[in-house]
């Protein structure tokens, strides 16, 4: 139960030690290293259990930091939470050099897309301003192999479930899939079973 003994690769732990982490918590433990296989993962987890550095450690583990194309898509309920998953990505990504955007309503459109078209690697949004992004094209979503949906509940009761869905379609149909939501209503389990395939399912 350390996070060496997961196959991180050891600027990925650098930046975990880095932040302060020492050991993983429970979900981190559980849900780490099936993410990093590629497989797909459904976390039912409160917030508060260490589910953003899961899903963010998976997906800095597997990027690929020669090309600088966006490859890896979280969406989050609030732009509060989108911001707070994006400073955690870029600090546990530090030493990997990765480049994340958040895309979040409520700031320039303009400036979000001179951030893309510059290149990045990771984009953490809310529904809205992320499909705006792919359907402006200013998101290109060919290279995006992994879609993280934080707080899956929280988006469907906030009504974003055919934003989620739309976006859903753009995305290249390999794409691997993470999903974290603290209850499983039947729309969230209605997502999983679109999305997914064969998921490793966690309760924590
Ligand atoms: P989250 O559930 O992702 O919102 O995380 C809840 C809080 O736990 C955040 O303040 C994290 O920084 C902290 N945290 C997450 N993982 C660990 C860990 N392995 N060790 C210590 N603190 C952690």
């Amino acid at each position: 139960d350390s996070f060496d003994a997961m196959g991180l690769q050891e600027n990925l732990l650098r930046g975990i030690y880095a932040y302060g982490f020492e050991k993983p918590s429970a979900i981190q433990q559980r849900g780490i290293v099936p993410f990093t296989k590629g497989l797909d993962v459904i976390q039912q987890a409160q917030s508060g259990t260490g589910k953003t550095a899961t899903f963010c450690s998976g997906v800095l583990q597997q990027l690929d930091y020669n090309i600088i194309e966006c490859q890896a898509l979280v969406l989050a309920p609030t732009r509060e939470l989108a911001q707070q998953i994006e400073k955690v990505m870029r600090a546990l990504g530090d030493y990997l050099g990765v480049k994340v955007h958040a895309c979040v309503g409520g700031t320039s459109v303009r400036e979000d897309q001179r951030i893309l078209s510059a290149g990045v690697h990771v984009v953490v949004g809310t529904p809205g301003r992320v499909f705006d992004m792919l359907r402006r094209q200013s998101l290109r979503p060919d290279y995006i192999n992994m879609f993280v949906l934080d707080e899956a509940d929280e988006m469907l009761s906030r009504g974003f479930k055919d934003q989620i869905y739309d976006i859903f379609q753009l995305l290249p149909t390999k794409v691997q899939v993470g999903v974290f939501s603290a209850t499983m209503p039947p729309e969230a389990l209605e997502i999983t079973r679109k999305f997914m395939n064969k998921p490793v399912r966690i309760l924590v």
